[in-house]
C-alpha cells in the first residue's frame, strides 16, 4: 500500500522561496575590505531571479548545462547557487587554488561554456583561456582588470550590466528532485579529481540534516561565517542551509588571512563559523598576537581534516568558543557525522566524544570493511575501510570510470556503497574514530601506526606549531613514521630527543618515529590540508634534511 501524503519534489528553488520570502529580512554581509556589503535575502532573491534571466535570455544557458563560477564566498555567488538549479542547470563550482592544468582539466571536463569570475580572479582565469576551447561567455563580477580578456575568444560580460533591468522574479519550472543541481570535483588529494553531482533533492535533506540541532544547529537568529570557501564541497552546505532557516551569512570574500578573519567575527559578532584546522591555527596565533574579541562564535564546525584536540582545547579555554569536529568528504555533501557528545555525560569525559570524527546523523549508514572484505564489529577497536550509504552520498562519478584513476568497483563496492579510503574505527554507540587514509597510514612491521595519533601528539606539545607524520621506506620493517615538526616561532629550541621523549609518554614505543626533520610549514593542498603527497615526495628526492 502506498501513502496518501503529497509527493512534492525537493527543489533548490523551494528553499529559495522559502528563504527569499519567510527570511525576507535576512541577510548576505560580504566583507569587501571597504566595510561590510549588506544585502537581504528578500533582494537576493531578486537578483537570483535576475541573473536567471540573463542566463538564459542573454547566454542560452539551457536546462542540464553547467556552468562555472570561478569566485570567492560572496553574495553574487549565493545568487549563483541559487540560479543555475533553480532554473534546471548545474553549477559548478571551481577551486581557484588548484594548479592551473588541474583547473583547465576540469573546466574542460565539465564543459563549461559560461564562467562566472570575480574580477579579482581574472589573472588566474585569462591565461587559461587559450587551453579552454568551450568557454563562450565570461561574466565578470565585481571589479577586476578587464584588459587582460583582451585578445581572447570568449564574449565578456559586466555581471551588474547583464542582470539590471530584468524581471524580479522567474517562474522556476517543477523539476524531477533526481535533476542534476551543482558539480563539484574533489581537491585531489588523493589523485586526479573526480566529479560528484549533487541533485535538488540530496542538497535539500543534506541541508535540513546540517541545520538541525544534531549537526551544525542553524536558525534565524545565528549569522554563520561559511570561512570554508564556496568552491569546497558547496561550502559544507551553508549557504543552502542558510535560506532554509533564515541563517545570516557573513561572507569573507577573498579576505581569509587571519587579520581580516579576526576583525570581521569582531565587528559582525558571527555565532557560528566553519573551516578546515589550518585556518583555525592561524587565527589562534593571530588572537595571541593581537587580541580581539571573538565569543560571539558559539560554535565552530571543524573538519576537512583531522582536527587536532590541542586547537579544539585552546580555543575553548583561550576564547570561550567550542569547536564541533566533523567528518565528511565531496562525495558526502559533505556531512558524514559531527561530534556531539551524547547527552547526560560529565564534562570532562565528553572530551573522549568530541575529538573523534563524530556520530553518524540519519540519513548516514556506515559499516567497516576488513582487509578480507568482511564487515567488522562496532566494538571502538577492530579498525577497518569506512563505507557509507544514504540520500546525499555519491553513487558514482560524474562521466562514469574515465576520470577515476581507480576502476569504479574500487570506489564503489558492488552493493553501491561509498567506500570512503579513510581507515578507522566506531565505538558502540556509533562514534566514529579515523587512524588515517588509507593512503597515508604506516604499515609497519605488519603492524599499523596512524599517522593522526603522532601529529595530535606532537601538536599538543607547547613549543610545535605543526606536525606531518609519513611514511617512509625502511628496509627492516618495510615503512616506517618520519616526523616533520614546525616548531613554534623564531626563539623555539626544543629538540628531537625532547619530543621523542614527549612522545615516548603517550604512545606504544615501536611507534615512536626515529625520523626526524624540521620545517618551516607542512605543505597544503588547494583547500588547506596538510598535502603528504608532497612530504613525501621531498623525502624521496633527499630534501628532507
Ligand atoms: P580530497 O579528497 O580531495 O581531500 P575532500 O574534501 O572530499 O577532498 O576530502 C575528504 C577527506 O578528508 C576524507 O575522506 C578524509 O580523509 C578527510 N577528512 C575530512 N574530515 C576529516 C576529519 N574530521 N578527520 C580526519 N579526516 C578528515
Amino acid at each position: 500500500m502506498l501513502g496518501t501524503m503529497q509527493d512534492v519534489p525537493l527543489l533548490v528553488s523551494r528553499i529559495l522561496r522559502h528563504g527569499t520570502t519567510i527570511h525576507a529580512k535576512s541577510q548576505l554581509i560580504t566583507w569587501t575590505g571597504e566595510g561590510p556589503h549588506t544585502q537581504t535575502f528578500a533582494r537576493t532573491g531578486e537578483r537570483t531571479a535576475q541573473l536567471a534571466h540573463a542566463l538564459r535570455d542573454e547566454l542560452g544557458v539551457r536546462p542540464g548545462e553547467v556552468v562555472g563560477t570561478l569566485m570567492w564566498n560572496n553574495a553574487e555567488h549565493v545568487e549563483a547557487y541559487f540560479a543555475l538549479p533553480s532554473m534546471g542547470s548545474v553549477l559548478h563550482t571551481l577551486n581557484l587554488r588548484l594548479p592551473p592544468e588541474q583547473l583547465s582539466w576540469i573546466i574542460n571536463h565539465a564543459a563549461d561554456r559560461v564562467i562566472l569570475v570575480n574580477g579579482t580572479l581574472l589573472p588566474l582565469l585569462a591565461p587559461l583561456l587559450p587551453g579552454l576551447p568551450l568557454v563562450e561567455h565570461v561574466v565578470v563580477v565585481g571589479p577586476g582588470d578587464t584588459s587582460l580578456l583582451e585578445g581572447t575568444r570568449p564574449a565578456v560580460h559586466e555581471y551588474e550590466a547583464l542582470i539590471a533591468g530584468r524581471p524580479t522574479t522567474y517562474d522556476w519550472p517543477e523539476l524531477d528532485e533526481r535533476t542534476a543541481a551543482a558539480l563539484c570535483y574533489t581537491s585531489g588529494t588523493s589523485g586526479d579529481p573526480k566529479g560528484a553531482v549533487y541533485t535538488h533533492r540530496s542538497i535539500y535533506l543534506h541541508s535540513m540534516q546540517i541545520s538541525s540541532a544534531e549537526s551544525m544547529g542553524l536558525t534565524a537568529a545565528d549569522i554563520s561565517l561559511p570561512v570554508v570557501p564556496m568552491f569546497h564541497v558547496n561550502a559544507w552546505g551553508i549557504p543552502h542551509a542558510a535560506l532554509m532557516t533564515g541563517t545570516s551569512l557573513l561572507l569573507p570574500d577573498r579576505f581569509l588571512q587571519p587579520a581580516p578573519l579576526a576583525e570581521m567575527i569582531a565587528t559582525i559578532r558571527p555565532t557560528h563559523s566553519a573551516a578546515v584546522p589550518t585556518i583555525w591555527q592561524g587565527l589562534l596565533a593571530e588572537l595571541s598576537a593581537n587580541p580581539r574579541d571573538i565569543s560571539s562564535l558559539k560554535a565552530v564546525t571543524i573538519g576537512g581534516s583531522a582536527c587536532p584536540p590541542a586547537l579544539m582545547r585552546a580555543f575553548e579555554e583561550q576564547h570561550g568558543v567550542r569547536v564541533i569536529h566533523a567528518w565528511g568528504m565531496t562525495e558526502t555533501s559533505p556531512l558524514g557525522c559531527m561530534a556531539h557528545p551524547p547527552a547526560g555525560v560529565a564534562p570532562e569525559e565528553e572530551w573522549s566524544y568530541r575529538v573523534t570524527q563524530g556520530r553518524f546523523p540519519a540519513g548516514v549508514e556506515a559499516r567497516l570493511a576488513g582487509p578480507d572484505g568482511s564487515f567488522l564489529p562496532w566494538d571502538g577497536a577492530s579498525a577497518g575501510e569506512l563505507e557509507v550509504r544514504g540520500p546525499w552520498i555519491a553513487g558514482a562519478y560524474y562521466g562514469g570510470a574515465g576520470n577515476d584513476p581507480l576502476r569504479p568497483e574500487d570506489r564503489f563496492s558492488p552493493d553501491g556503497w561509498l567506500r570512503t579510503g579513510d581507515v578507522g574505527v566506531i565505538s558502540p554507540d556509533g562514534y566514529l574514530t579515523l587512524t588515517d587514509r588509507a593512503k597515508d597510514v604506516i604499515k609497519s612491521g605488519g603492524e599499523w601506526i596512524s599517522s593522526v595519533a603522532l601529529e595530535n601528539h606532537l601538536m599538543a606539545h607547547p613549543q610545535i606549531a605543526e606536525a606531518a607524520v609519513v611514511a617512509v621506506p625502511d628496509e627492516k620493517w618495510g615503512e616506517r613514521p618520519l616526523a616533520a615538526v614546525v616548531p613554534k616561532g623564531e626563539g623555539s629550541d626544543v629538540t628531537f630527543q625532547e619530543l621523542h621523549a614527549f612522545l615516548g609518554e603517550r604512545i606504544a614505543r615501536w611507534q615512536l618515529p626515529e625520523r626526524w626533520t624540521t620545517i618551516t610549514a607542512v605543505p597544503k593542498t588547494s583547500v588547506g590540508k596538510f598535502d603528504k603527497k608532497v612530504l613525501r615526495a621531498q623525502y624521496a628526492n633527499g630534501e628532507l634534511k
